[in-house]
């Protein structure tokens, strides 16, 4: 078992984040703010797949205006993205959002960030200290070569920590972000020991699906094995439910989440007789609608197909035009190819 780093927790809405509880996975919705009816539909769609904690870009007043009837069209918790201008933190706490997130690259007059913070507590609002590698607060020439990238975010991180900290405020949440994952995971792992608060991980900009999956696992996979981590996001340049999806599959890979169905199947090879990719990719479509938490394995021959397949809750172990079905370790019947998906399927609804 893996130790977590007990961090304090924060509520967020009714999400709690941090102190050992369950990783959140969260997302931000790609519409246009303004358009309240695009971004609740996509923010349904969101918890639809499993979504925790879902995050807003809020640029203008406009944006910070259309807060309330988001929040009235949604369940769960809503986050603002603020940047660059202060006010429009006041009209998104003004509007009810459940938390904030603040980039202290780019508001850094604090007595600005004074009156987003008294105003945030007096809500009992969170606020996220969202540092990102590529907007990091200016330094003057020299000091930029005298600091790696991991130093800078680190300290740009605890100087608004103790800004907060000075201002009585203790509801925070930080993130450390970068595209680089050695920088990342360095940044995050020096933060974590300098400070009690939660930690959203990421990995920044990380690019297309097929890209920027496996980048974000092999980041945020380093850094929860190694227990940091309160909740995460797969930032992608795609579909926000593929993020979601992404970080359920990150969080499944380390047994951090029991969510939904776990997909075991073999790469299939030259022993393989049936056409088992086909098989696999139909039955992972299938999967998308179960939410129960539920182990399938396909196999593709008897070398390890039993063996999986008996491991598994319902696996099959595919021979030459036959398939054995298990279910709970039990042989239950042999098929035919053409049966193979509908017998399967069948017996995932029976578990
Ligand atoms: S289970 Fe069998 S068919 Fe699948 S990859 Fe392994 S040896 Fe090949």
């Amino acid at each position: 078992m893996m130790r977590r780093r007990m961090s304090r927790p924060i509520s967020i809405g009714d999400v709690t984040v941090g102190g050992g509880t369950p990783v959140v996975v969260q997302s931000m919705a790609k519409t246009d703010t303004r358009n309240t009816r695009a971004t609740i539909d996509q923010i349904r769609r969101l918890e639809e797949c499993g979504c925790q904690l879902v995050r807003v870009a809020v640029p203008d007043g406009e944006a910070a205006e259309a807060i309330p009837a988001i929040k009235r069209g949604i369940a769960i918790p809503l986050v603002a993205d603020i940047h660059f201008d202060y006010r429009l933190a006041l009209l998104a706490l003004e509007g009810g959002v459940d938390g904030l997130r603040l980039n202290p690259g780019n508001i850094q007059d604090p007595e600005q960030i004074k009156e987003v913070v008294l105003a945030a507590k007096e809500r009992n609002i969170p606020i996220r200290i969202g540092v990102n590698a590529g907007s990091l607060p200016i330094l003057h020439k020299a000091a930029k070569h005298e600091h790696t990238i991991v130093d800078r975010m680190v300290s740009a991180a605890l100087e608004e920590i103790h800004l907060l900290e000075s201002l009585d405020f203790e509801l925070i949440k930080v993130s450390l972000k970068a595209f680089d994952v050695p920088d990342t995971v360095a940044a995050n792992r020096a933060l974590a020991e300098r400070m009690p608060y939660p930690i959203h991980l990421g990995i920044t900009e990380a690019g297309t699906p097929r890209r920027g999956v496996i980048r974000s696992a092999v980041g945020i996979g380093i850094l929860l094995h190694q227990g940091i981590g309160d909740t995460i996001r797969v930032s992608l340049s795609g579909d926000p439910c593929e993020e979601v999806f992404a970080g359920y599959e990150i969080l499944k890979s380390l047994d951090l989440s029991q969510r939904g169905p776990t997909l075991i199947s073999c790469p299939s090879c030259g022993r393989t007789e049936v056409d088992i990719i086909a098989l696999a990719n139909a039955v992972e479509e299938r999967l998308v609608k179960i939410e129960k938490p539920i182990k399938v394995a396909v196999m593709g021959c008897v070398v390890n197909g039993p063996g999986e397949a008996r491991e598994a809750d319902v696996g099959i172990a595919c021979g030459k035009g036959k398939g054995v079905i298990f279910r709970k370790g039990k042989q239950v019947r042999t098929v035919e190819e053409i049966d193979f998906l509908t017998a399967l399927m069948a017996e995932v609804e029976r578990v």
